[in-house]
């Protein structure tokens, strides 16, 4: 018999808070009753605050991230589109393989895994395009395979330097509501999240932010692809008066009321800052214990996800069952070509100092018993330092501001 909680550091699904999951324990309800709009019209106010999208609009679609994914595409571009895009991990490479797929003329630019969005490389291609047929460019904000952290405002400013109208398509699943984003700022037309990442909620809802350039670019006269379920146009009919075109998971909405309250009440900022610290103090539990991220600079680290690259000869699937059999503790584990040689620990949504360092202790062991050569505590000892040292500065700064 098992005693105490399950571990889970996986980057997804993430842990549900309490408060949450109470929300979502509700009897059955009338999505089409006369106040269903008082419960989803404020939702959609919110889900703009949280994408900082002022002058758009947003679409929830019962759906994981990839379904919202080929929403995005579906309802502003045709088959032929050329769009530009970068593979560097298996996140963006499902995104660059649905693109194909949808019949999408893709030119897709292979990057190093550990490395993000190539935006020389991007502005090249930019820069060349002066008859304007690339379309979209895409960007896969938080590559959740490597542990990496794209600029996306950078993407913005390379089309600005050229006045190439090209849209900027963002897939955010683990990066929205967790780091920095900042649609509208950044001229971020189509910006795709998921429920069960930043949003602590479990999975089955994803969310798509759409700016009024990509709503234009969506009602234009050019044919688009065929659509249906995904239809905007549905969607929108229906939303504007806050109900939806089928059934919606009503539960899930009491669910995100709870997870918008949450993330208002601690304030955006605070849980960027969180996300900042939480993953420093991971990141210097990895260098204690002398592993490496897969990310290859500072500038790609994640404030979600670490990728850690196990010793050589260390079998990372081992990490990982061990972990999971001995410690009741879940990591991620390598994806694609990073399998087997890499364990993931996510470290977004409700989560702690102390959550990090039972993480760091957990995999601890788990290294030790898959044969690395590691020092048992010195990745906990390293972050335990970190964060003693950032609670320390945070309340002598919280005196100063009293004082
Ligand atoms: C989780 C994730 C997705 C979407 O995955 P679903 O399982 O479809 O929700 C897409 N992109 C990134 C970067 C992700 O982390």
């Amino acid at each position: 018999m098992k005693h105490g909680i399950r571990h889970l550091f996986i980057p997804g699904p993430t842990n549900v808070p309490e408060r949450v999951r109470r929300a979502m324990n509700v009897p059955m309800e009338d999505q089409r009753a006369p106040d269903m709009p008082a419960l989803t019209l404020p939702l959609f106010a919110d889900l703009k605050r949280v994408f900082k999208n002022d002058s758009g609009r947003v679409f929830m679609f019962p759906s994981s991230g990839t379904g919202t994914w080929e929403a995005a595409i579906q309802n502003t571009l045709a088959r032929g589109d050329r769009v530009l895009m970068a593979r560097f991990g298996q996140f963006s490479h499902q995104w660059a393989e649905m693109a194909l797929r949808l019949g999408l003329d893709a030119t897709v630019l292979e990057v190093e895994w550990g490395e993000g969005v190539p935006l020389e490389a991007y502005e090249k291609l930019i820069a060349a395009d002066t008859a304007h047929d690339i379309r979209a460019v895409f960007v896969t904000h938080n590559e959740t395979a490597t542990g990496v952290t794209s600029n996306v405002a950078g993407v913005r400013r390379l089309l600005d330097a050229h006045s190439h109208p090209a849209l900027i398509f963002v897939d955010g699943v683990s990066s929205i509501a967790s780091i920095d984003f900042r649609q509208e700022e950044w001229g971020v037309d189509l910006a795709v999240a998921g429920s069960q990442k930043g949003f602590m909620l479990p999975p089955g809802l994803s969310f798509l932010s759409v700016s009024e350039k990509a709503l234009a670019a969506a009602r234009d006269n050019r044919p688009k692809m065929e659509r249906f379920y995904f239809s905007f146009d549905n969607m929108m009919a229906a939303n504007d008066s806050g109900y939806f075109p089928y059934t919606p998971p009503t539960q899930f909405f009491h669910g995100l009321r709870a997870s918008l309250d949450l993330l208002f009440e601690e304030g955006l900022d605070n849980v960027f800052a969180r996300h900042h610290r939480l993953a420093e103090g991971v990141r210097r539990g990895v260098a204690g214990l002398g592993l490496s991220l897969v990310a290859a600079a500072p500038k790609w680290h994640s404030d979600t996800v670490s990728a850690i690259r196990t010793p050589e000869g260390v079998d990372a699937n081992a990490v990982l069952r061990i972990a999971y059999e001995r410690y009741d503790t879940s990591f991620g584990g390598g994806l694609a070509r990073l399998n087997g040689k890499v364990f993931r620990i996510g470290h977004l949504g409700d989560l702690n100092e102390v959550m990090c360092l039972s993480a760091l202790g957990a995999a601890e062991m788990a290294l030790a018993d898959a044969g690395a050569k590691i020092t048992l505590g010195a990745g906990v000892a390293a972050a335990q330092a970190y964060f003693r040292e950032e609670k320390q500065r945070a309340t002598a700064d919280a005196a100063a501001r009293t004082a």
